[in-house]
């Protein structure tokens, strides 16, 4: 005996998805449940990959199956495949695993042709019917089957031309002599194009249209669109056989779609559309403007009343929102299809939240509903949909680019950062363009509303800072030329200047010119949001922490719910327009005096940083970084200064004090800086600066204390490799902390301990927590360390492209290497905990963001990820999904065992 190849809707169930596809598993599903499906089967898609593995031929048994599949099919309706007295017709329908654009379109009313039509007209009592269902099935049919595609489509003209000639104009107003003609007329067309007559047959139709289905499988579109989302090319697609019923049977009869819940707010109210006497997907086509779901409550109360009760039973059944489609056939209700639909951020949060009120669902599957990604989205402002639609009909789309950072914004556009920073602090929304940025940007970056940058990927400097303040960012938009000397960009032949306005869309990467209506989310009045991440935090055992330079960013956090402060870089206080000339005669200083001199005008500045912080932060730990760049960021660059010298030579004007700083920088020159002066070695060669960060740490705790403030300083060194590092640096630290906190009369308990970004330090991490009583995996760097790469360089040069060609699965720099990175970062777990057995463990990079790195942070036992602001819902939900999964995972293996 052959292989089953054929499943009636009778002999299936849902849970046979992969094997009928969504479609077909749902079709049965909803048959057994006696809910109205016409009879029908679903070849399976094991069918499929055989066919595609024999070279295009039926596997042996499948189509004996089908036959008797469709004998039975006849039987179930008292009709007979291609019987003219009593005809049955069928849809064909592809359907795989998921649902996949890029798949074979649905060939309905199959088994016609002039023998059944009179059939069908004389059982109907309406031959116009008959013909309408006739010249769809072979306009389908051809261009689906047949492939007969041309622009324009030579049967789309026909029917314009008839339907021109009526008085209403649309598709219902052609009479039966116009579709007797245009069928005529669709048989000449593929007579001229194939060279064949229509195929009457209808076993041979069924036969083709069959074929068809497997063959788009592996068809160009569907392969790519595969290959896009990761998805494996061995799923196959289902083939479902549907008893054909009538929508276009006249005004008792209609097609339509419909969502249980509103797909983009999640409200609870039938959601959807319907056309009067149509077929198929004409609501979607847009052939005539559908009427609201509501509507046929009016037009049809009888049936409007039995489909809200079929769709409030398939959301308990299914117990998520359906999306279903459905055809009325002379006042009879058919349902056709029926999917968990897709939704927005605010629609998933909502209806999970409100299935829990329902008692529909339990909290644990409200929270396993939401992706973690989608709850950025819902945070960040965003563009009115049909304001874009605007724009774009207006002709004001200028460019695309890379949607680096994710968010929408308007304003007006500025070239440099101090003019964003001035319109900025003046109340004004700015969208700061510049042909790529650098840390001097940042002043500016901090003030704007969005980036715009000409060049650099996804993960450059414009991207990766505007992803850590929550900035909607387009980077690499090649398609548009900033002139930032002349301040103004051009693109798409429009020219853009300073005070323009400008609207980007960092989800999509657009770039239009003018402003674009945006809406902004209040983070204090999305209460389902609230709520479902308060369920989060009862079942995550992570905690989450976040990345703050500033007290502004540290409040941001707070409010999402960051517990802690688990990177607060202390050189971004460097950069700040007025300190920055200290901190050059700082570096340039040439006597320890002279350097403690402005050392000690740093010290205040530094102090009230951290003042800020620990207020905001009352009661939360506050992990500070000692200074980490080398110190050559902070000076002019070497290019620059050599222009200037020799500009100033020419002009015969004095150059000598950039001269001097020419020197000063040449000094300093690295061949490759990320390996050289910085760190905990640029700590340990000029201990002053760290012993200054120290004190002001620790003044700052001592002034905070008295205020009532609960601190929980912990002072982290940058770039350990070796633990004589650390206790080399402690020697020079332990002895300020002591000598603060006794000037100041006041104890306050502080943790010392180290980044994790260098192998060795991982590798040898069972020393390093000797001295160092935390650990906080500084994920960006340990990547780059330990794939060797640099990211700036790597990112634009080859990275992207190995990821394309699957040499690296993901960008390491995205999703943390668990086989790799990871495996280090489990070895100093393990080993740091064996020395020291309460060691606090957390990371810090990026990846503290990523749902994915985190699931693995969870399964490592870190105490705690920390992120950027704006992420920190993200991980709550991302870390409740890895406690949830380990969970199940734990009681499925108990099972096993029993
Ligand atoms: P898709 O996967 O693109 O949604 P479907 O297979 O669901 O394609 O078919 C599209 C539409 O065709 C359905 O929504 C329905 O309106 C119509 N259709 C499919 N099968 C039948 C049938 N047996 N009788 C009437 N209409 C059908
Ligand atoms: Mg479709
Ligand atoms: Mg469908």
């Amino acid at each position: 005996m052959s292989k089953k190849w054929v499943y009636l809707f009778s002999e299936a169930d849902r849970s046979m998805r992969n094997l009928l596809g969504g479609k077909g598993a749902n079709l049965a599903e909803m048959a057994n449940a006696a809910l109205p499906v016409p009879p029908g089967f679903t070849i399976t898609t094991e069918a499929c990959n055989e066919y595609n593995d024999l070279g295009k031929q039926f596997p042996d048994g499948m189509w004996d199956q089908t036959l008797a599949a469709m004998k039975e099919v006849e039987k179930q309706t008292g009709k007979k495949f291609g019987d003219p007295s009593n005809p049955l017709l069928v849809s064909v329908r592809s359907g795989a695993r998921v649902s996949m654009p890029g798949m074979m379109d649905t060939v309905l009313n199959l088994g016609l042709n002039n023998e059944t039509l009179e059939g069908l007209a004389k059982l109907t009592g309406n031959r116009r019917f008959a013909l309408d269902a006739y010249r769809r099935f072979i306009q389908m049919f051809s261009r689906i089957v047949l492939d007969i595609k041309a622009e324009p489509d030579p049967f789309e003209e026909v029917l314009n031309e008839y339907k021109a000639k009526t008085k209403g104009g649309q598709d219902t107003d052609l009479t039966e002599e116009m579709l007797e003609e245009i069928v005529e007329k669709f048989k000449a067309i593929v007579k001229a194009k194939r060279g064949i007559d229509f195929p009457t047959e209808p076993y041979e139709q069924l036969r083709l249209a069959t074929a068809a289905v497997f063959n788009s499988w592996m068809g160009k579109r569907a392969i790519d669109y595969r290959n896009f989302n990761k998805l494996p090319h061995n799923w196959g697609t289902a083939v479902n056989v549907v008893t054909m019923v009538f929508g276009n049977m006249g005004n008792d009869s209609g097609t339509g779609v419909a969502f249980t819940r509103n797909p983009a707010t999640g409200e609870k109210v039938l959601y959807g559309e319907y056309l009067q006497n149509a077929q198929g997907e004409d609501v979607v086509a847009g052939i005539r403007t559908p009427k609201k779901i509501a509507h046929l409550a009016e037009d049809m109360p009888e049936v409007y009343k039995q489909f809200v009760d079929v769709a409030k039973m398939l959301e308990n059944h299914y117990r998520d929102i359906q999306d279903m489609e459905f055809t009325v056939e002379r006042g009879k209700l058919w349902m056709l299809q029926t999917r968990s639909g897709k939704r927005t951020a605010a629609a998933a949060v909502k209806a999970a939240v409100d299935m829990v009120n329902e008692g529909l669902i339990t909290k644990d599957e409200a929270l396993m509903r939401v992706e973690p990604i989608q709850i950025n989205q819902l945070l960040l402002p965003r563009f009115d949909l049909a304001a874009v639609e605007e724009a774009r009909r207006a002709g004001r789309f200028l460019a695309k680019g890379l949607n680096a950072s994710p968010g929408e914004a308007s304003g007006i556009a500025a070239f440099d950062a101090d003019t964003a920073e001035e319109w900025g602090l003046e109340g004004k929304s700015v969208i700061l363009i510049r042909p790529e940025t650098a840390p001097d940007d940042v002043h500016g970056m901090l003030r704007a509303k969005g980036i715009l940058t000409q060049r650099g990927g996804a993960t450059s400097h414009a991207a990766v800072v505007a992803r850590g303040l929550g900035l909607p960012c387009v980077a690499g938009c090649e398609a548009i030329r900033v002139d930032a000397v002349a301040k103004q960009m051009t693109a798409d032949g429009k020219v853009i200047k300073e005070g323009d306005t400008v609207s980007i869309s960092g989800t999509t990467g657009e770039v239009f010119a003018g402003s674009v209506k945006t809406i902004e989310t209040d983070f204090s009045k999305e209460k389902d949001l609230a709520t479902l991440l308060q369920w989060a935090d009862e079942v995550r055992e992570l905690g989450v922490w976040t990345n703050a330079d500033y007290p502004k960013d540290a409040r941001v956090a707070r409010q999402f719910g960051a517990e802690g402060i688990g990177l607060c870089r202390t050189e971004h206080m460097f950069f700040e327009e007025e300190r920055l000339p200290i901190v050059q005669k700082m570096i340039l200083s040439e006597t320890e005096e002279e350097r403690q001199k402005y050392l000690d005008q740093l010290l205040p500045v530094q102090r009230g940083d951290f003042e800020g912080i620990f207020e905001v932060m009352d009661g939360y730990p506050v992990i500070i970084r000692l200074i980490d760049p080398p110190l050559h960021e902070f000076l002019p660059s070497y290019e620059e200064l050599l222009v200037e010298v020799t500009e100033r030579r020419t002009r015969g004007e004095d150059a000598s004090e950039a001269e001097m700083m020419l020197k000063a920088v040449e000094a300093m020159k690295e061949a490759n800086p990320m390996l050289g002066l910085r760190g905990i070695r640029l700590g340990i060669t000029m201990p002053g600066i760290i012993q200054m960060q120290v004190r002001a740490i620790l003044e700052a705790a001592c002034n905070m204390t008295k205020k009532g403030i609960v601190v929980k300083p912990e002072i982290m060194i940058p770039l350990t490799g070796h633990v004589n590092e650390l206790k080399v640096a402690l020697g020079y630290l332990e002895p300020v902390a002591k000598a603060v906190m006794e000037e100041q009369g006041i104890n306050v308990a502080y943790k010392f301990g180290t980044m994790i970004e260098i192998p060795r330090a991982a590798i040898t991490a069972g020393q390093v927590a000797q001295v160092a009583e935390f650990f906080s995996f500084g994920t960006n760097d340990l990547t780059q360390t330990t794939f060797g790469y640099s990211r700036d360089d790597a990112e634009g040069k080859f990275l992207l492209k190995y990821v394309e060609d699957k040499i690296l699965p993901t960008n390491p720099f995205q999703e943390l290497d668990q086989d790799g990175v990871g495996y280090l970062i489990r070895i100093a777990v393990e080993e740091g905990r064996r020395t020291r057995p309460d060691l606090e463990v957390g990371i810090c990079g990026e990846h503290g963001g990523d749902p994915s790195s985190i699931e693995f942070c969870h399964r490592t036992g870190l105490n705690y990820v920390s992120c950027s602001p704006f992420r920190v819902p993200v991980a709550r939900l991302a870390a409740a999904q890895a406690a949830l999964k380990d969970r199940s995972e734990a009681a499925r293996t108990v099972t096993r065992d029993v």
